[in-house]
């Protein structure tokens, strides 16, 4: 908790550590654990007093193999340069993968995206991740996203077609459409996922065998 924060939360966190009997010293590194585990997204300030409680009263073991675990991620996981998605090789596996389909890319809104189709067994092809769509209502266009890095991928020739697969809602229809206009000229053929994917929907929970039959019967676009 930083001095600008308000002293009425400032107050109430103070109250916690004096209840679990931490001095001075404990009281602002207890502080300082909320206000990170605040940040996460998601995460409110009451889930932040579970979890940080939680750690609290955990076996030293388990506290430090989730610090180590943070560290280990930050240290060896990276941002793969071809699809964008998660990599601890100098590519990641998928791109770097001999038995993948290098004629076809599906394109997805985020890493997490890429683990859900491929739950699925039914997609061979490579993949890019946009890191995000386009939402106006969050200030995101099309220039915030990785389009210019698909583009290039397009240019060998080597790519048949695309799949636009970002997720069944408004913010995915509207980065989809967007993509297809951009796409088409290149002459390259456009997909769109089936419908039968629950609409305002997210990918990422959409069951398995759902997915896979709305990768299968993709569609012209
Ligand atoms: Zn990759």
């Amino acid at each position: 908790m930083s001095e600008f924060s308000s002293p009425r939360i400032a107050s109430a966190h103070e109250h916690e550590a004096d209840a679990l009997g931490a001095s001075a010293e404990d009281r602002r590194a207890l502080e300082r654990l909320l206000d990170e585990l605040g940040r996460l997204p998601g995460v409110g300030p009451k889930s932040a007093q579970r979890i940080a409680y939680h750690l609290l009263s955990a076996p030293d073991e388990e506290a430090l193999r989730l610090s180590k675990a943070i560290a280990d991620v930050k240290r060896l996981v990276h941002f793969c340069p071809i699809c964008n998605s998660y990599a601890t090789g100098e590519v990641c596996e998928i791109c770097g993968s001999p038995s993948r389909d290098r004629t076809t890319i599906c394109v997805v809104g985020e890493p997490k995206d890429v683990s859900a189709i491929e739950r699925t067994h039914a997609y061979h092809g490579l993949y890019h991740v946009l890191g995000g769509v386009i939402s106006p209502r969050d200030g995101v266009g099309p220039d915030d996203l990785h389009i210019v890095g698909l583009l290039s991928r397009l240019a060998s020739g080597e790519v048949g077609e695309v799949i636009l697969a970002t997720n069944p809602d408004v913010e995915g229809e509207v980065t989809a459409t967007y993509l297809a206009r951009q796409l088409k000229p290149l002459g390259v053929e456009v997909t769109r996922l089936a419908s039968g994917l629950p609409v305002g929907g997210d990918l990422e929970y959409a069951d398995e065998v759902t997915l896979g039959r709305a990768i299968e019967a993709r569609r012209s676009l």
